[in-house]
């Protein structure tokens, strides 16, 4: 028999030796960001008019005028150029969740056969890409035709590759944001403009606040080869079937262990091309699970951020084909392993300096960083079913609650001392006006906390939601999301919240309150009023479900079910009245991701169903066939009676192995039975349900017959690499 494609692939593992990394001569700091645009680039590119007008516009959002565009665009192709580029694209990030692009040529054909390389203002700052193939969730009729791309000017240009690429965000002609950029830029600036209102509190001088992100990325590595021999891994992203290893994650082996060596030349080569690109890498290390990895830069802002955690992903992607890898961003590549997630660390940073979630050395500082903490608090308290629909997809429900990733109840830990702090304010500051002894000994209470920071070392690792000293931690986020889904809620209800806040102490004070006072009293009561959705224990045992019950927190546990939200009249007020999304674009995005968790289930089901008949099924009557035949000669040999009693074994192993064939076989066509039923409604939303409710609910009870399988027939007849094959190979 010609070897199957397991067998062909393990043969070419056989051959693998590490690539060898090819360092760039000098430092880091000598190349780092050489691929970039930026200010130090501009500076010598630019006249000293252009220069001022787009430094401007990267750091306080001005436009700027055409005669200007003329010139950046001229200098980005004198610069690209002498780095050998050849074609541009406007880079952006439609609502497919990856990142789009359209190369163009610098080049340009003119008389006498001769060629010129021109690049204008108007190239930069808007196209159109033929975008008709992006998801609009209805919003672009075809009478409407083309969205176009306008230059970000807040985030530079880069080269990947031979090509410059242009930040851009994706609009429709009608001016409904058709991307992830957008909205992040418009929730930056709300919470730009709310906390920098209520710094003024504080600190006359603080005139601009950035939202902060310093992203995690998890990821697995299999080899090419394994790899292609798995058309559920290449189509769905995800083993759909596999036995687990009898080696898996038991001995915890693997966590900070060595890095393979293999493994390592990968990480080299992104990490050199990541340098390049400016980002920030500065951490790598092996995760959990066998084979998995994670590597996390420095924060930065977090529109920065986003762009950097999809180019960096977009890079070990390439750089793992030079290896003979194939990346894995996929939330749950493995059953019975843990997952991947993105932890997007979070925080408040304004233009002097200070990082408005890091406590403060003196009560004054303290105050304005319980005003941030506090806020933040309230602000998830009343939105939780918003944050949990940020990081709602059909691959990020195998992690939610599945006791390896926080639950998908929403909740905030903040730790013990902090969690004694809120205490005591909670109840010591009493109704009506406080005495000065009252203030003296809040102020002392209060001007404790950076001490008790200090030896706070308890580290909840099991919430959602984690204050770690001076940033939370959004622990939810899957390893496939552009984090913007996540930077947009978080920053859009702090804004919502920190607005409210200052009306109530402005209220306050005109009510001839003194300020600090005023400040105190409304903290205390959003102490109060969010109480519930703090908790400091297990976030993975049994028992906070039914707690969380009690407290009457959500308990979403599939996306059809976290996007019902988006539907709600609290959703579509929290981002109108912020500027962020207005009520239509929010229906087009629940369509929108509706139709991506249908169209993924979808995807799995089909190429489960096709694995099944083609592959599973055909092996295991392949090798039942052998055992009749070796039943059938024993019979020859010993007479049939003698016979059947020698071949007892056989007879049940045959046996076994119809009872699975048939429990395949049954539940494969029911499933498309189903699925027949499902694609005949039109309504988006009642598709995603139908799909999660009675599609997906075959997927399991498929798999443990297929893993029954795969433990009883020969491995010589085993189609697909076996998941000990795919995690464990060097
Ligand atoms: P760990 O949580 O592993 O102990 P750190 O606390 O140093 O490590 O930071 C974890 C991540 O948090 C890093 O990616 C870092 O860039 C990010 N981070 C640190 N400070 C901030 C901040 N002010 N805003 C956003 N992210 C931050
Ligand atoms: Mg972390």
């Amino acid at each position: 028999m010609a070897l199957n494609n397991r067998f062909k692939a393990l043969e070419e593992l056989q051959k693998r030796q590490p690539r060898k990394v090819e360092f760039p001569s000098g430092k880091i700091s000598d190349y780092y960001g050489e691929n970039v645009f930026n200010i130090t680039v501009m500076r010598s590119y630019l006249t000293s008019e252009a220069f001022k007008s787009v430094k401007k516009a990267m750091l306080e959002g001005y436009r700027i005028e055409r005669h200007i565009a003329d010139q950046i665009a001229t200098a980005m192709k004198d610069w690209a150029m002498s780095k050998g580029v050849t074609h541009y694209t406007h880079w952006f990030q439609p609502l497919t969740g990856s990142t789009a692009e359209k190369h163009d040529a610098f080049f340009k054909p003119v008389e006498e056969g001769r060629a010129i390389e021109q690049f204008e203002g108007q190239l930069l700052i808007q196209q159109e890409p033929d975008a008709s193939s992006f998801p609009n969730g209805g919003i672009r009729n075809t009478f409407e035709a083309r969205g176009y791309t306008a230059w970000d000017p807040t985030s530079p240009a880069f080269i990947m590759g031979r090509t410059l690429c242009i930040p851009t965000i994706f609009i429709s002609y009608t001016g409904e944001a058709l991307d992830y950029k957008a909205p992040l830029l418009k929730a930056l600036d709300a919470v730009d403009k709310a906390a920098t209102d209520v710094c003024q509190y504080f600190d006359k001088n603080i005139t601009r606040v950035r939202s902060t992100l310093g992203w995690e990325q998890e990821y697995f590595l299999v080899d090419a080869a394994l790899y292609n021999a798995r058309p559920d891994l290449i189509m769905s992203g995800r083993a759909l079937l596999g036995h687990s290893p009898a080696k898996g994650q038991q001995l915890d082996d693997h966590y900070f262990g060595s890095i393979p060596e293999r493994a390592t030349a990968f990480m080299q080569d992104v990490e050199t091309e990541a340098y390049k690109l400016g980002i920030p890498v500065t951490t790598r290390h092996n995760e959990v699970a066998p084979n998995q990895f994670e590597c996390a830069p420095m924060f930065e802002e977090a529109d920065i951020a986003v762009d950097h955690n999809l180019l960096l992903m977009d890079l070990l992607e390439k750089t793992a084909a030079k290896h003979n890898f194939k990346v894995l961003l996929h939330e749950k590549p493995f059953p019975g392993l843990n997952g991947s997630g993105k932890h997007n660390n979070w925080s408040l940073g304004t233009n002097t300096g200070v990082n408005l979630l890091q406590p403060g050395k003196n009560p004054k500082t303290n105050l304005r960083f319980l005003t941030f903490l506090v806020n933040t608090i309230k602000g998830i308290h009343d939105y939780a079913d918003v944050l949990r629909a940020s990081i709602a997809s059909a691959s990020n429900d195998h992690r939610l609650g599945a006791n390896e990733a926080p639950p998908a109840i929403m909740s905030v830990f903040i730790g013990s001392q902090l969690t004694e702090m809120l205490d005591k304010i909670e109840k010591s500051i009493k109704a009506g006006k406080m005495t000065p002894e009252d203030k003296t000994a809040l102020k002392l209470d209060i001007g404790k906390i950076p001490q008790l920071m200090l030896d706070n070392t308890d580290r909840n690792r099991t919430s959602p939601f984690a204050f770690t000293g001076n940033k939370f931690e959004f622990r939810a986020v899957g390893s496939t999301a552009n984090c913007s889904q996540a930077m947009i809620a978080i920053n859009t209800i702090v804004a919502k919240q920190l607005k409210e806040f200052k009306k109530d102490v402005d209220a306050k004070i005109a009510e001839g309150i003194k300020k600090d006072e005023a400040i105190l009293k409304v903290l205390q009561d959003l102490i109060k009023s969010s109480k519930k959705i703090r908790f400091e224990g297990n976030g993975y045992g049994e028992e906070w479900v039914k707690e969380a019950e009690k407290r009457g927190l959500s308990n979403l546990k599939d996306t059809p079910r976290a996007l019902a939200t988006m539907k709600t009249k609290a959703y579509k007020d929290l981002f109108s009245s912020q500027g962020v999304l207005t009520p239509r674009e929010i229906e087009a995005r629940h369509e929108i991701e509706l139709e991506a968790y249908t169209l993924k289930i979808q995807i799995e089901a089909r190429i489960l169903g096709d694995l099944c008949q083609t592959n599973i099924l055909p092996s295991a009557i392949h090798y039942q066939t052998d055992l009749l035949k070796n039943i059938k000669r024993m019979q020859d040999v010993f007479g049939e009676k003698e016979g059947k009693k020698m071949a007892k074994v056989q007879i049940e192993l045959a046996k076994e192995i119809s009872t699975h064939i048939e429990a395949i076989k049954t539940k494969v066509d029911a499933m498309i039975e189903e699925r027949k039923k499902a694609n005949k409604l039109e309504d988006a939303e009642e598709k995603a349900f139908a799909y999660c409710d009675n599609i997906k609910s075959y997927f399991e009870p498929i798999k443990y017959h297929s893993d029954k399988l795969e433990l009883l027939i020969d491995d010589n007849y085993w189609p697909l690499p076996k998941l000990r094959e795919l995690l464990f190979t060097k």
